[in-house]
């Protein structure tokens, strides 16, 4: 069969899949592959983690580009604009970014503002039309997640949260485990998320309750959300204490323990700090243990397990994975990895062991 003999609906399915018929100046038509499509980018806050982490990362990616910013500080633009090639175009401020609804060149908005701020954020990126990937923890309240998630659903946009742990190969294997359960049965978790910090400014939003400030929210969600991942179950109770007793730490928390319970006895001790450092996950099973020690670092995420075995996958950079892996799932029209939903679950964990300190008492969820 010649491409002339081709219908016109095989001609439509065959353009679609990045092949392009074109005509040459003898008159015949060839095929040519054309450039697989790339998704465009506009990260929102240009602070450190989009800086520092996700900027450089977009660099790296397959499937996306940075192609736009919104910032509330002009003199980021023209050092973004350099960097990037950013056009004057696709640069916004937080007053006008709705207008990104009439922006061909971007396809996806990237909420990286302080956790307080995502809720408002998200809903004007849903609300453009474009598609949402929000950074972790979702939002503050299960509320405010369930706000963005209804936007995103009502303007039929995908929605991403940016945990990238999900997209590392080793936390991966860990995810299988809690399924295949090659140890036996689940026993305890013991994850903990921490760094040894000092406090920041009080005027700074990771001091500050209200913009989703301390340990529990901040480094938290990777000790809830690790033991969930690690126990491939929900949790059905939570017991925690917050600790505030550092000299900077009076509105937030600077260390929070909490206490998971799981169906069929499995036991999570989370902890989590920004005064304290911790970082590793670790299950013990009947027949065995495994862990991942660091279990949330940007590189090196590594382990192993009592018969020896290494988790030691390599991937080159976790931010690109993840934002390739997000894009691929909107090219494809297929499910993202990391729904609002898993966000949201996390939430709810938080917002009980708020209230289990609160009322010194077990809550259940
Ligand atoms: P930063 O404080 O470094 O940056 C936040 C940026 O948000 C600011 O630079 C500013 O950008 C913008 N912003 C808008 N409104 C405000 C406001 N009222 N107060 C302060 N900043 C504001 O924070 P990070 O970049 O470290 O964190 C941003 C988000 O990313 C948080 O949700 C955090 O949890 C998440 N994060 C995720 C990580 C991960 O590994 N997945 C790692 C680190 C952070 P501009 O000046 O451009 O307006």
């Amino acid at each position: 069969m010649t491409e002339f003999d081709l219908s016109r609906r095989q001609l439509i399915k065959r353009a679609s899949v990045g092949a392009a018929l074109l005509s040459t100046g003898a008159g015949r038509q060839v095929w040519a592959a054309t450039p697989k499509r790339k998704l465009g980018v506009a990260l929102v806050g240009l602070g450190y983690y989009s800086r520092d982490l996700l900027a450089p990362a977009l660099q790296l990616t397959e499937h996306c580009e940075l192609r736009g910013i919104v910032t509330g500080s002009p003199e980021k633009i023209p050092v973004w604009q350099e960097k990037y090639g950013i056009k004057d175009a696709n640069v916004y401020h937080y007053g006008n970014m709705h207008r990104l609804a009439n922006n061909p060149d971007i396809d996806v908005i990237y909420i990286v503002v302080p956790t307080g701020l995502h809720m408002k954020y998200s809903v004007i990126a849903a609300n453009a039309g474009k598609h949402v990937w929000c950074e972790k923890p979702m939002a503050m309240s299960v509320q405010e997640c369930q706000t963005i998630i209804d936007a995103c659903r009502k303007n039929k946009v995908k929605l991403s949260v940016g945990y990238r742990m999900q997209h590392e190969p080793n936390t991966q294997t860990i995810m299988q485990y809690a399924q295949s359960r090659p140890y036996g049965a689940l026993q305890t978790i013991d994850a903990v998320a921490a760094y040894a910090g000092n406090g920041l400014p009080a005027d700074n939003w990771r001091m500050q309750a209200d913009m989703g400030g301390g340990a529990l929210y901040d480094m938290g969600v990777y000790a809830i959300n690790g033991a969930r991942y690690a126990a491939g179950l929900e949790p059905v109770a939570v017991t925690a204490t917050r600790d505030f007793s550092h000299p900077k730490f009076e509105e937030v928390d600077n260390t929070t323990r909490l206490t998971l319970e799981f169906p069929e006895g499995i036991i999570a001790n989370c902890r989590t700090s920004v005064v304290e450092s911790g970082n590793r996950l670790r299950v013990n099973c009947a027949d065995g243990w495994y862990r991942l020690a660091p279990m949330q670092s940007y590189n090196g995420v590594q382990g192993e397990t009592s018969d020896g075995k290494k988790l030691d996958k390599f991937i080159a950079n976790q931010q690109a994975a993840q934002m390739d892996n997000d894009a691929q799932a909107i090219l494809n029209g297929t499910a993202v990895k990391v729904p609002g939903e898993e966000g949201m679950r996390d939430i709810a964990i938080v917002r009980a062991a708020i209230e289990s300190d609160k009322k010194g008492e077990r809550i259940v969820l």
